[in-house]
């Protein structure tokens, strides 16, 4: 049997993405190998938000072209942001071995379509499969970015902003609870300015309105809010939510105004204070979890010391921290005052270190308290879901079925997850 495999760099919309050309290789009889080397076709669906992953995904291209040329299998395809920018350099260093390159920029379905003629063009596929259901769900509802951050490729390599109509949406979520799907995450790169770009007056309430209501949504999610975007008409708007969770990702990027303004984020430290608290305001249980870029051109040890303020002023349940990464064509890479990449590394590391303690202290402040956990995976004698606020939470022993909410009585707490029994 043909066997495929798919690497996946970045985002959840490459996530997503990866998810929807893994059914197309179902479809069509292909089997997914366990590892790459036992691939006959290998799917690298690419990013380019930080040099490092695009240096990876270059060096695996090379890593199947050897083996293609030592055994004559596998071939690779190639989409994603670095498809977008770098066709010329992928089809060189993988040679024969790069059956197809599709730029990250052509819509999903496109994809979708190319992959499968290019399958069915191999010849030897089999009888058709289907993918079995999930318990959550990414949905992307709108593709590309106008924001234009000065350090994000995004906009260049993903394109202006597209929303999908809201009844394609719904549909999508329809069919994936009848599916069995419990949970679902709205994605976008900016997702309040959904419906902006397609006439939808007020489109973000609307629509996370809409997916609420839908049956058989029990947890609703969306990632990720631009601080900017995203005011009190909105807050109070979610209050009248269902099945919203208390979890929301804010990135602040930077706990300094004149990073921010360097940054093009069109917020102040201030205004982004006071969102969290009408947000803590009316959700009082609620996670939030941000990024943070450390080392942004110019940044100078009074500004980081801000952003660590912040940060311990906040306490976000988690960050995800970057040391600030040079990308081609976007304003801040031509900024003056570069930051040294041994500079980076230690700021990364203390705020790392701020944020770890800082996440520890509030996942064992859920000990001796019970929380909902909707059950994904069970392994090796464990089970594992999520809770409201995002939180991964760890049982001891085959204790529920996949698929099923569970009340956790919470015992103990790592920075990356709480530990807890049935009851
Ligand atoms: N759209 C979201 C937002 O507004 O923050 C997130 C999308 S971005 C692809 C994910 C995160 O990658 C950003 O929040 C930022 O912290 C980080 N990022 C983007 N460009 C970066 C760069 N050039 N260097 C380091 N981190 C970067
Ligand atoms: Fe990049 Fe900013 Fe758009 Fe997020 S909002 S994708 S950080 S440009």
């Amino acid at each position: 049997m043909t066997k495929f495999s798919i690497i996946t760099y970045g985002c959840q919309i490459n996530e997503y993405e990866s998810g929807k050309f893994k059914e197309v290789f179902l479809e069509l009889g292909l089997e997914e190998a366990n590892e790459v080397k036992e691939a006959d076709i290998v799917l690298f669906n690419s990013c380019s938000v930080r040099e490092k992953s695009e240096e990876k995904l270059m060096s695996r291209i090379g890593y199947i072209r050897s083996l293609y040329e030592e055994r004559g299998y596998p071939q690779s395809i190639v989409t994603g942001c670095v498809a977008t920018n770098e066709e010329k350099r992928i089809r060189k260093v993988g040679k024969e071995s790069v059956l197809l390159v599709m730029k990250g920029t052509e819509s999903l379905a496109e994809r979708m379509e190319k992959v499968k003629e290019t399958i069915l063009n191999l010849a030897n596929t089999e009888a058709l499969r289907m993918k079995k259901s999930n318990v959550f769900e990414f949905v992307p509802v709108i593709f590309g970015c106008d924001t234009f951050c000065t350090y994000c490729i995004v906009p260049i390599v993903k394109g202006r902003e597209r929303s999908r109509p809201l009844g394609e949406i719904i549909q999508e979520v329809e069919d994936l609870t009848d599916r069995g799907t419990k949970e679902i995450i709205l994605l976008g790169q900016n997702i309040n300015h959904y419906g902006n770009d397609i006439g939808i007056s007020g489109g973000f309430v609307k629509l996370i309105e809409c997916v609420d209501k839908v049956p058989g949504v029990m947890r609703l999610r969306f990632l990720t809010s631009h601080p900017a975007d995203f005011n009190k008409e909105v807050i109070e708007k979610m209050r009248g939510l269902t099945h919203l969770c208390p979890h929301f990702h804010i990135p602040l990027q930077s706990g300094s105004n004149r990073i921010l303004q360097l940054m093009k984020r069109n917020y102040t430290v201030g205004e982004y204070l006071s969102l969290i608290y009408e947000i803590l305001e009316t959700f009082p249980d609620a996670s939030i979890t941000t990024d943070l870029i450390v080392g942004f051109p110019s940044e100078s040890e009074e500004d980081f010391h801000e952003t660590l303020s912040v940060v311990e002023a906040l306490r976000f349940d988690r960050s995800f921290i970057a040391a600030y990464s040079k990308r081609p064509n976007t304003p801040a890479s031509r900024m003056e005052g570069q930051v040294d990449e041994e500079t980076k590394r230690r700021r990364l590391n203390e705020l790392l270190d701020i944020q770890n303690n800082i996440s520890l202290e509030k996942n064992l402040s859920y000990v001796g308290k019970k929380t909902e956990v909707l059950v994904e995976a069970i392994d090796r004698g464990k089970t594992y879901g999520r809770n409201p606020q995002d939180k991964l939470v760890e049982i001891e022993g085959k204790v529920a079925e996949i698929g099923s909410f569970v009340e956790v009585y919470v015992t103990d707490g790592t920075f990356t997850k709480l530990k807890g029994r049935i009851g």
